[in-house]
């Protein structure tokens, strides 16, 4: 496919709302495509150029994208950004620029679809001290090839932001209807490996092997995500639960086939390199099986629990790992095992899986207890708190594992408190001593596609947070307006809060009152903050709790 054909299509995307003619017009588009072009259709469509076991990234923040742009068009960068901040949106402003450079081109190459996805390939593969050069090379390159409205949706792929508001939920559906598939089949052939393009491709040609796909080991998978609940809601639900401590650390899948192992973060990242500690303690655990295996591990000091921030620096440490690795001990729970041995078992009920796990691996397997009695499954919940954990997870003996899906198999109890995760979309500077950082942040929660703001927060933040926040921040600035600059959506704080408000100042008709800085989630995805609809709830839901007060 022309990439020109591509570019038409997500401009023709973008003016049509209902989705069900979204989808419609998607599965039409899809057709027109080639079995080989399918993948990288749907990836730069959804602007991830990479599937998304895929340890490939871009690496490329607004300013290199910047520079390039004003090299290819013959002018300054500070011109560049002021008509980004003018015009409001990048690819909107990097299209208006590059018209005048129309003109000047004597020739161009036409684009094709896999030109652009071999290019990112190059981008994303290109590593070492000369990489931002190289990176900066290569997208000149391609925007001096692309007409105004190509360069707009790749500046769009570059930035990982379309803004045409096409999800995964949608390339489903669209593949669904081209090819007359169960959309529930092609979820499951997504959560089995992870990999969009691929299913699309197999529903198209082979839907038997669609039937019978397999875990592919080294492919990190969704992991399953929790709701919030109570123990008697969830007994009602179950009638009997499986209840575990909640580990207060952070998640990871590991994978061995008997001679390698890796680990991958909760966002699926290979942190292998930065815990070799624990990939020997689990080889060792496995020894003599090819598994794949879902659990938390949590910092131990001196037979004590330590607070998961400890856990997620070395997640992310690179250097002097060995120093790291004196200081604090990490110890793996497993609760769960999504493939054993050439078996993908995540269709299999939990009671089977945990059975396997038992069976094969000799340690680190968390405890649970099982159990229909209230009080009983409420004393194990305060011997949880007691012993430093954060509360206890309660699932569902039944069920199936559900990559990705935050569902009402696994229900999470803690004590209440009342905090957001939400996406940090802007900041304004701030004042005296502070007028160098940024002093008070714009935050936002997710609607669909969309990032709605619902709050401000100054407080909460110490003068070293601040300092970090600006160092961290400071190159995802998509644009300013007067005192206010945006952010390429990130980052994710918590923040705590005293009550939710109606209020006409936010998009979302609702602000935090009271709101306050308590940490930035590492752990979570962008994707995965507080949605609109958990607002509305809990502001039901306070209403309720306030009447039944009185
Ligand atoms: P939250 O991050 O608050 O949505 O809670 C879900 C997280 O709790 C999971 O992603 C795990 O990282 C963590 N967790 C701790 N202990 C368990 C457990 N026994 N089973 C499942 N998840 C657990």
């Amino acid at each position: 496919m022309n990439f020109l054909t591509f570019a038409r299509i997500c401009k023709e995307l973008e003016g049509i709302s209902g989705r069900l003619d979204r989808i419609s017009f998607l599965s039409k588009a899809m057709e027109e495509c080639s079995v080989e072009d399918l993948p990288s259709f749907i990836q730069l469509l959804m602007g991830r150029p990479f599937p998304d076991w895929s340890q490939e990234k871009l690496g490329i923040g607004p300013n290199l994208l910047y520079d390039a742009v004003a090299y290819v068009i013959g002018r300054k960068k500070e011109d560049v950004i002021e008509t980004i901040n003018r015009i409001g949106d990048v690819g909107s402003a990097v299209e208006t620029l590059m018209a005048g450079k129309e003109q000047m081109s004597f020739f161009q190459d036409e684009l094709t679809l896999s030109d652009v996805h071999d290019a990112l390939i190059t981008i994303a593969g290109s590593s070492g001290e000369r990489s931002q050069r190289d990176k900066t090379r290569m997208i000149q390159r391609l925007l001096s090839d692309a007409s105004p409205l190509e360069a707009r949706y790749i500046a769009g792929i570059l930035l990982e932001d379309m803004r045409i508001g096409i999800g995964e939920g949608t390339i489903r559906d669209a593949i669904a209807l081209l090819t007359g598939t169960d959309p529930l089949l092609i979820e499951h052939g997504i959560q089995v490996i992870n990999d969009i393009g691929q299913v699309a491709i197999l529903a198209r040609t082979n839907r038997d092997a669609l039937q019978k796909l397999t875990i592919t080991l080294f492919h990190p998978v969704r992991m399953m995500l929790a709701k919030q609940g109570t123990i008697g809601g969830a007994l009602t639900g179950f009638g009997s639960v499986i209840a575990e401590n909640k580990y207060d650390g952070a998640r990871f899948q590991f994978h061995t086939d008997g001679n390698a192992g890796r680990i991958y973060s909760r966002k699926l990242e290979d942190v292998t390199d930065a815990l070799p500690d624990v990939v020997s303690l689990l080889q060792e655990a496995a020894a003599g099986h090819t598994v794949i295996l879902d659990g938390e591990i949590v910092a131990v000091k001196e037979g004590r629990i330590l607070p998961f921030q400890n856990v997620l620096k070395r997640f992310r440490r690179k250097h002097n790992i060995s120093a790291a690795r004196d200081e604090v001990e990490l110890v793996p729970y497993l609760f769960d095992m999504l493939f054993l041995d050439g078996d993908t078992l995540i269709d299999s009920p939990f009671t089977y899986r945990r059975e396997k796990l038992e069976a094969a691996i000799p340690r680190f397997v968390a405890p649970q207890i099982t159990g229909s009695d209230k009080d009983t499954i409420e004393l194990f919940y305060h011997e949880a708190l007691d012993a430093g954990h954060e509360g206890i997870m309660l699932k569902n003996p039944g069920s199936r594992y559900t990559p990705g899906v935050r569902g009402k198999d696994w229900i999470k109890i803690k004590p209440e408190v009342d905090t957001l995760d939400l996406a940090v979309i802007g900041a304004q500077w701030g004042e005296g001593k502070r007028a160098h950082l940024y002093g008070s942040f714009l935050l936002a929660c997710r609607e669909d596609d969309r990032f709605l703001p619902v709050s401000r927060v100054a407080t909460g933040f110490s003068d070293e947070h601040l300092v970090w926040l600006y160092n961290e921040l400071n190159s995802s600035v998509v644009r300013t307006q007067g005192k206010d600059l945006f952010f390429e959506p990130r980052m994710v704080f918590e923040i705590g809060y005293a009550e939710i408000q109606e209020s006409p100042g936010y998009e979302t008709g609702y602000a935090l009152r009271f709101p306050r800085f308590i940490r930035v989630r590492d752990d979570k995805d962008i994707d995965e903050v507080n949605t609109r609809s958990d607002i509305l709830y809990r502001y039901f839901q306070q209403g309720r709790r306030d009447n039944n007060a009185c």
